[in-house]
């Protein structure tokens, strides 16, 4: 099945009509949650027939709030603007924890909002302004026309499109090329770079004051989304979480985790990715993954269906190329 580059989700993996997803049009902007305190996040989410928002997770500081992620839709980021009106602080600082455009796509806009803030992320946004991009723009042109895409899901994708188009503005001021502590706003925080993980340059962050760490899409629900992977890089990556001493973890897609949540998660992926890598058939590893990750799940059937589905999808994709995304680069 052919599908349209996903910058967040293929169409192909989620099935456009899928039973009983939630109807949330109108879409209003999502509520922020208490993480620690000092730290909340504003949950992200795949409205029917949308493409999908990460989640934002956002920093007191000194100095102002430091946003890490700023989803893709207008509502995600009328939110974290909501926010800090409301904490009276402005926004000094964004980390992007990879450049998937459900996570980067609010840039621009809250530069608008705050013109001296500066963005932070490493370099793989540059690769992807020259190969992901562009095989995404020409592989979802047919989409635009298509009336059996959905109206809403077209409109994603041509604000997609838009976005690439001023792609530029989206990298960062500052490169993240290795990990360590760094202080934004007044508010020391560690960041770390994962090479050829979800992405060529994943970065996460771990906070000691709150003991709470931010994954970006290292970890996401309901399944791992490999478009763009190297799963042996993403292993690697995720034992490094593992060893850092966080309470609670965060996502990028799905709610906040426990350790043991992160734990059970990890060993799903492995489990996975090694099932990915045998000539068991996709059916087998889809039903694996969704029995592994079945208490990180919502209790209802649609929901595990979707892992299914996704889970399934993504074997083929990494089959496909030899146990990697097509645009894994990743020295083997
Ligand atoms: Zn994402």
């Amino acid at each position: 099945m052919k599908h349209w580059t996903r910058i967040g989700i293929t169409l192909a993996a989620l099935g456009t009509c899928t039973p009983g997803w939630p109807d949330t049009n109108p879409i209003a902007a999502p509520a922020p949650q208490d993480v620690a305190t000092g730290v909340w996040m504003v949950p992200g989410g795949i409205p029917r027939n949308r493409q999908p928002d990460g989640n934002s997770v956002i920093f007191d500081a000194p100095a102002g709030l430091i946003v890490v992620d700023t989803g893709r839709h207008a509502w995600q980021r009328d939110a974290i603007l909501a926010l800090a009106h409301a904490q009276k602080k402005e926004i000094v600082a964004i980390v992007n924890t990879h450049w998937h455009l459900d996570h980067v796509s609010g840039n621009p806009g809250l530069r608008a909002a705050y013109p001296s803030l500066r963005v932070y992320a490493s370099d793989a946004i540059v690769g992807a302004l020259t190969g992901f991009f562009p095989t995404s723009v020409k592989e979802s042109a047919g989409y635009l026309d298509d009336p059996q895409i959905p109206q809403e899901t077209r409109d994603d994708i041509r604000g997609d499109l838009l976005t690439i188009q001023h792609g530029a503005a989206l990298k960062p001021d500052q490169v993240i090329s290795g990990s360590g502590t760094m202080t934004l706003g007044g508010r020391p925080l560690r960041l770390n770079l994962a090479r050829d993980a979800a992405t060529a340059g994943d970065v996460w962050l771990y906070d000691e004051q709150s003991r709470v760490a931010v994954l970006g899409d290292l970890v996401t629900l309901p399944a791992p989304f490999l478009d763009t992977a190297c799963p042996e890089g993403w292993k690697v990556a995720l034992q490094q979480v593992a060893a850092m001493p966080f309470e609670v973890a965060i996502p990028g897609h799905g709610g906040p985790m426990t350790r043991a949540q992160f734990l059970l998660y990890q060993a799903a992926f492995e489990a996975f990715i090694a099932c990915s890598n045998s000539v068991r058939p996709p059916d087998e590893c889809a039903t694996a993954w969704v029995d592994s990750i079945r208490p990180l799940l919502a209790d209802d059937p649609p929901e595990q269906q979707r892992a299914r589905e996704m889970a399934g999808y993504y074997v083929g994709l990494l089959r496909a190329n030899g146990g990697r995304s097509r645009f894994c680069e990743a020295v083997r």
